[in-house]
């Protein structure tokens, strides 16, 4: 045991009190197991207190195990035994038994009925000092301890610990002033294992209208973009916007993903584009009549070219609804112009994800589910060494996905550590 004392040996020694890390040290307690669970913040679960806009979208009531597992696209076969081992129903099951009630919203995210994902927390909270685990905070691990290929303890704060198992639940990379700094990621690679770098949080957006996917290369020099979150404007921003082939990209968009990750965690989110920011309706719809008037044998989107933003005439028809673009200009009603002269200032597209990160989401990274054990999580590299949530290259959407993740990894690796 080296200079370990008896003191400092543990059955198993988690390090990340996290989601997962805490439902993982709370499952080997409760197996009887010596628990240590290392968090180098002040407090445990920084991260699950904001999750949800604090209101924690605990999972997603999908209880069809097809359908849900298909939503975490390449890692489905993956989950298959994990998810057998710790489904939906046990997450329900799990915080009602522990008094918390949980609720159905839209879309199948289900939530704590009192809303409030402190309450989630504490349930965990409970979890944890109902099954003796020894908590230590402001301890930063820095190195997993190993000895032939086999975990031996780990080094917090300049001191060893001794253990048979180490479950490494550090998070990923996003939103780093939780705790989640990608520590776990440089350790795993110290031990030999492959990691897919999470993209940092300044990305474009994917959207699933078919309009923009159209207009790929072509961009907005100066227009604005308002974000809303279930039909409630949150914020806009004015500057350059690219419409690419799976999205909207440049710098306007690119310096909005991260308010619209964390959007995309509490319900839907869409994005109005203004192409002429500078320009109230009523300026443009006297604009949209004069072109008509000046050129009232032409098509309408003919007539519009001057004003039309470049490229958008071949995806009129999508962006005006009830006109298709090729009626004759005098034909067009004052309610029809005032319906082209709306819509041309509010393109309207349903915002689906972050390109390479869900950081809501959270991240498109990870280790490699090759190294991984299914059955267990534990690592096919190191030996008792077991890894959960965020540090699992695993990409999935916004809506439940995620912490889902962490009760299923976390239980299955304190079930077997
Ligand atoms: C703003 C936001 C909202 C979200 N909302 C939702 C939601 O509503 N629903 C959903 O499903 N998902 C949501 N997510 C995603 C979800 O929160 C994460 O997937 C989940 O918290 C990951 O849990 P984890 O246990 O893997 O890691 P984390 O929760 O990141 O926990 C890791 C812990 O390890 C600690 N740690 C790190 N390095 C060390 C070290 N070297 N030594 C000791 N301790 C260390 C950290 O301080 C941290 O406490 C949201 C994410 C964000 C950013």
């Amino acid at each position: 045991m080296n200079a370990i004392s008896q003191n400092n040996f543990f059955d198993v020694i988690v390090v990340g009190g996290g989601a997962s890390g805490m439902m993982a040290a709370g499952r080997a307690g409760e197996r009887g197991k010596r628990v240590l669970l290392l968090e180098k913040n002040r407090e445990l679960g920084k991260k699950l207190k904001i999750t949800g806009g604090g209101r924690c979208n605990i999972t997603s009531a999908e209880f069809n195990a097809k359908e849900l597992l298909a939503r975490y696209g390449k890692a489905e076969p993956f989950l298959h035994s994990p998810f057998s081992q710790f489904g939906v129903k046990n997450t329900f099951s799990f915080f009602e038994s522990k008094g918390l009630p949980l609720v159905v919203q839209e879309n199948k995210r289900a939530f704590p009925k009192t809303e409030k994902a402190l309450d989630v927390f504490r349930a965990l909270e409970r979890y944890l000092s109902k099954n003796h685990i020894a908590i230590q905070t402001g301890a930063r691990v820095s190195q997993i301890l190993t000895k032939d290929k086999t975990v031996s303890g780990v080094l917090a704060n300049g001191k060893e610990y001794g253990c048979s198992s180490v479950i490494l639940a550090s998070g990923g990379m996003s939103h780093p002033e939780t705790g989640s700094t990608g520590d776990g990621f440089a350790m795993l690679k110290n031990l030999g294992h492959s990691v897919q770098t999470p993209t940092p949080s300044i990305v474009p957006l994917t959207v699933q209208d078919p309009w923009v996917k159209r207009l790929a290369g072509i961009s907005l020099p100066l227009a604005r973009i308002s974000f809303f979150l279930n039909g409630k404007k949150i914020f806009s921003k004015t500057g350059e916007i690219l419409f690419t082939h799976f999205g909207l990209s440049g710098p306007c968009v690119l310096n909005s993903a991260q308010k619209v990750g964390d959007m995309l965690h509490e319900g839907e989110v869409t994005a109005a584009i203004d192409p002429y920011p500078n320009v109230s309706w009523q300026t443009l719809e006297k604009q949209i009549l004069n072109a008509f008037q000046t050129n009232p044998n032409k098509t309408v989107v003919n007539a519009l070219k001057k004003i039309l933003p470049q490229g958008t005439a071949r995806v009129f028809s999508f962006l005006v609804q009830g006109v298709t673009g090729k009626e004759k200009s005098n034909s067009v009603t004052r309610e029809q112009r005032d319906r082209i002269a709306h819509a041309l200032k509010n393109l309207t597209a349903t915002v689906t994800g972050l390109m390479g990160l869900d950081k809501a989401v959270v991240v498109d990274g990870g280790v490699d589910l090759k190294e991984i054990d299914t059955k267990t999580m534990q690592s096919k590299l190191c030996a008792n060494l077991f890894v959960t949530g965020d540090l699992l290259h695993i990409n999935r959407p916004s809506g439940g996905y995620s912490l889902q993740l962490c009760w299923t990894t976390g239980y299955v690796a304190g079930n077997n550590a």
